[in-house]
């Protein structure tokens, strides 16, 4: 049985992989920052409900210690809770680097205990191709036209730190995925992208996938940073 925890899974990307693993048969901790919100995700498929806020320290202490309380360890942590700041203010860029990178960095750290009493465990962070600096700059590639400075400056710090991270634990598999442009509250000022129930499939067989470690990927494969 493999233990899964996700970030930001009570809607979206995050909700629909955690229904598609659930269906597979994994035990999934579906972190969400509002109680309300995530018992009636956790409810309506099958997982259980962990209270997590990506970017409060006792949150996160509080979601892993349950989960070692239950299980005593993790297989797999997919770091998914996300925010979109368009405006380009101080604050705005606070928000996004606390959330998108500082929240990578308390999960994964909060988790690698857990993580390390697995026989195969895996951390997958849901980065982004519009934090690819090769996406970004390449006439032709749809990230090239995108202006989200601080929406990719962020997922470029996300990409680091699994890079980072996969060089420091060599016996953990960390992955940065871009999970494909999907039509979510995210996105919903862009009005862009396939459904949600896609690129959770991709996330999933981005789980499955035995690539090496430390790589930024999307559904075709590796991408250039
Ligand atoms: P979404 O539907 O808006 O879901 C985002 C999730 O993150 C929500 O559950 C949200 O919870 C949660 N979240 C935000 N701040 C949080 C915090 N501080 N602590 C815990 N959870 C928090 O968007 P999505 O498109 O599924 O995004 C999922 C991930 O995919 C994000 O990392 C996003 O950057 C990435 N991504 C998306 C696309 C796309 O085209 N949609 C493309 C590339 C990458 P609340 O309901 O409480 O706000």
């Amino acid at each position: 049985m493999t233990i899964t925890l996700i970030t930001g899974a009570n809607k979206g990307i995050g909700y629909e992989t955690a229904r598609q693993l659930v269906a597979q048969g994994h035990v999934v901790y579906l972190g969400a920052r509002s109680v309300e919100r995530g018992t009636a995700a956790a409810r309506s498929i099958g997982a259980r409900f962990v209270q997590l806020d990506v970017t409060d320290d006792a949150s996160v202490a509080a979601a892993v210690a349950t989960i070692k309380d239950a299980e005593g360890r993790l297989d797999v942590l997919v770091n998914n809770a996300g925010v979109l700041e368009t405006e380009l203010t101080g604050t705005a860029a606070l928000r996004a680097f606390d959330t998108n990178a500082v929240g990578v960095v308390r999960v994964t750290e909060a988790a690698l205990p857990l993580l390390r009493r697995s026989r195969g465990p895996r951390v997958l962070t849901i980065s982004s191709s519009a934090g690819s600096f090769w996406a970004v700059t390449t006439p032709g590639r749809p990230e090239h036209g995108l202006s989200l400075p601080l929406y990719s400056a962020s997922k470029a710090a996300a990409t680091m730190l699994t890079v980072q991270y996969a060089k420091a634990h060599p016996d953990i598999r960390f992955t940065a995925l871009e999970p494909g442009t999907t039509a979510t509250d995210l996105t919903a000022g862009l009005g862009i992208g396939r459904s949600a129930e896609d690129s959770a499939r991709a996330v999933v067989a981005a789980l499955d996938g035995d690539g090496p470690s430390g790589t930024l990927r999307d559904e075709s494969g590796a991408l250039p940073w």
